[in-house]
């Protein structure tokens, strides 16, 4: 390649380090040693985001400059979380931790593990993302093993959505930083429990009421100041507060009712792979329901296995394992990758059929099938039949801000209400973009400017942008918006009634019969009931009207009249029964 010239290739929003080596025509190994020397410990088949990737071929100077490839349509998301049946038996929560570098995340990890892993990895990194059960008050609590900068991207992609509860670590001498705020977001966002970790508490610098302070401006209000944020002061070095900690965690999961079916096959997610010499693929799964056992037929991803080897995460080998259990499996053809779903089944041939439609569908998809956007929104609102309008709001100073923020509130009804996923003072930039893409959000700015590049990407990721100058101009917009999910109003108006005085046929599809009009005036077509005493035998539908021997289109109250009805089943009229006429309108409603 000639190194004075640039060339730009274009890459995934992710991408592993395999295949970029690979787009950049260099050994593999160059790129993982100048990753290393970035401090980021990515092996082959870790997937780097494309700010590191972009850091890292900037340093090696190979003349190349990398460009985002735009994001083709998605496959349709791949995971959801199973649903309880009414057997379903209690289950451990499954924790992650997340929040800003070197805030203590690997630090409480091991605190909480009680064993010192940091100090025997390469670099104090973590290398993989996997997951350990621990012991406490004679419950077992399940914490994926988050990793540490470089994988911070995937945990945002797929960590939130494995977990019941995200803990927030934030050092208490440094506050609230970026990677807190997005972290808060995603958590939000997937729907999880929040518990705020104020770490390193044992310094001098630290500031609790800073943090209290901090979290309240992101709309995290902790409990002592009247909200609900669950705030725990942990020092990770000193282990004060760990026991408080676990505690929170377990009287949540009390809370929250957490369960899961133990029969049938399992079903789960594969949380951490890698190729082990003389095991060959070795991947980390976190069963989600059912029971997985050494021997099951499992497919992951576009590979399948017949499990050879079951264990723990310490290496213990088990037969069997149940939901919420992290468990270590060999075994696999080819190795599946991070957040892939993985399924048991019943027999080789289907796994080996299903691996290789699933291979193929990736294949179409550009490679790894990622959890999609609306997959996200549909975690979000799982529990929620409200109808919520997602926005991010940007305004150029914080008074503005506060106050757009607080109009919009006052939008909300029982039926519709706006969530602010995001909102910030300054610009529009690329995270608010990223962030709205994610979350399916409009993004409103109010007298701040959006760049060229930013008007760009939102036209590439397809994502509303609206500025305003004036307050209410922007409340009206929201407010049309809300409009528009608000469900239509169903009207009915009553037009008349006839009382039955004689039956000519009935079959499963017509009805003919003939009556007294006593109320109002009846026409056709039209829409009736058919009513016995108070009860609604069927709605019908009146398909023809006669006065004496002639067709004709209205009776008026005090006529006589034959009627033809179609029916959706077969009704047994008898004399007496009434026949009300109704017209029915949607409207569509304003807030
Ligand atoms: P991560 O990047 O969030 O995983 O952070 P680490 O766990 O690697 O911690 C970053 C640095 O903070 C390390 O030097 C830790 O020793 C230090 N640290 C973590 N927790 C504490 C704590 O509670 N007290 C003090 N004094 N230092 C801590």
């Amino acid at each position: 390649m000639n190194e004075d010239q640039t060339t730009t290739i274009e890459i995934e929003d992710m991408i592993t380090v395999g295949t970029l080596a690979e787009r950049l025509s260099i050994p593999v190994t160059r790129l993982i040693g100048e990753l290393m020397k970035n401090g980021v410990m990515a092996t082959v088949n870790e997937r780097i985001d494309f700010d590191t990737a972009e850091i890292i071929v900037e340093e090696l100077g190979l003349g190349v400059s990398l460009s985002k490839k735009v994001a083709e349509e998605q496959l349709a998301p791949t995971h959801t979380k199973p649903t309880a049946s009414a057997n379903a038996k209690a289950r451990p929560p499954v924790v992650a931790v997340m929040g800003h570098v070197d805030h203590g995340k690997t630090s409480l990890l091991d605190a909480i593990r009680g064993a010192d892993v940091a100090k025997g990895e390469a670099g104090g990194i973590t290398q993989h993302i996997s997951a350990y059960q621990i012991e406490h008050n004679k419950r077992t609590i399940t914490f994926l093993d988050t990793p540490g900068h470089e994988a911070f991207a995937a945990i945002r992609e797929h960590g939130a959505l494995l977990t019941d509860i995200v803990i927030v670590v934030v050092a208490a001498d440094d506050g609230i930083k970026p990677q807190t705020i997005e972290a808060i977001r995603f958590a939000r966002k997937a729907g999880v429990k929040i518990i705020i970790a104020a770490n390193k508490m044992d310094k001098e610098g630290a500031d609790l009421n800073h943090v209290k302070q901090q979290l309240s401006e992101q709309d995290l209000l902790i409990e002592e100041w009247g909200g609900d944020t669950i705030l725990i002061p942990v020092s990770a070095k000193t282990k004060a507060g760990i026991p408080e900690l676990l505690d929170m965690i377990l009287l949540v999961t009390d809370v929250e009712e957490l369960k899961a079916d133990t029969d049938g096959p399992a079903k789960g997610l594969i949380i951490e792979a890698h190729v082990e010499l003389g095991r060959g693929p070795v991947a980390h799964a976190l069963v989600e329901t059912g029971t997985i056992k050494t021997g099951d037929f499992i497919v992951a991803g576009g590979s399948y296995a017949k499990i050879r080897n079951l264990e723990d995460t310490n290496g213990k080998p088990i037969k069997a394992a149940t939901p919420s259990m992290p468990v270590v499996i060999t075994g696999f053809k080819t190795l599946p990758e991070f957040g892939d779903d993985f399924t048991v089944v019943a027999n080789e041939k289907e796994a080996r059929s299903q691996s290789t439609i699933i291979a193929s569908q990736k294949q179409a998809s550009g490679g790894h099938l990622d959890i999609g956007s609306s997959e996200l929104i549909r975690l979000i609102n799982r529990n929620n039949e409200m109808q919520e309008l997602n926005i991010i709001i940007k305004a150029d100073v914080q008074g503005s801000l506060t106050s757009v923020i607080d109009s919009l509130k006052a939008l909300d009804t029982d039926e519709v209400s706006v969530r602010i996923v995001g909102s910030g003072v300054g610009a529009i930039g690329e995270n608010d973009l990223l962030l709205a893409h994610t979350s399916n959000a409009i993004v409103y700015g109010f007298n701040v400017d959006l760049s060229a590049s930013s008007r760009q990407q939102a036209s590439r990721d397809k994502v509303s942008v609206r500025i305003y100058k004036v307050i209410y101009e922007l409340i009206d917009d929201v407010k049309a918006e809300l409009t528009t999910l608000l469900r239509p109003e169903i009207v009915e108006t009553e037009l008349g009634r006839l009382v039955v005085k004689g039956i000519f046929k009935t079959t499963k599809s017509e009805i003919i019969c003939g009556g007294e009009v006593t109320k109002g005036k009846l026409t056709a077509p039209a829409l009736a009931r058919i009513v016995r005493d108070k009860e609604t035998l069927a709605e019908v539908e009146v398909t023809g009207l006669k006065r004496g021997p002639a067709e004709t289109k209205e009776v008026f109250e005090g006529e006589m009249c034959g009627m033809s009805l179609s029916t959706p089943k077969k009704i047994d009229l008898v004399e007496g029964d009434r026949i009300e006429l109704f017209s029915r309108q949607t409207v569509s409603r304003s807030l």
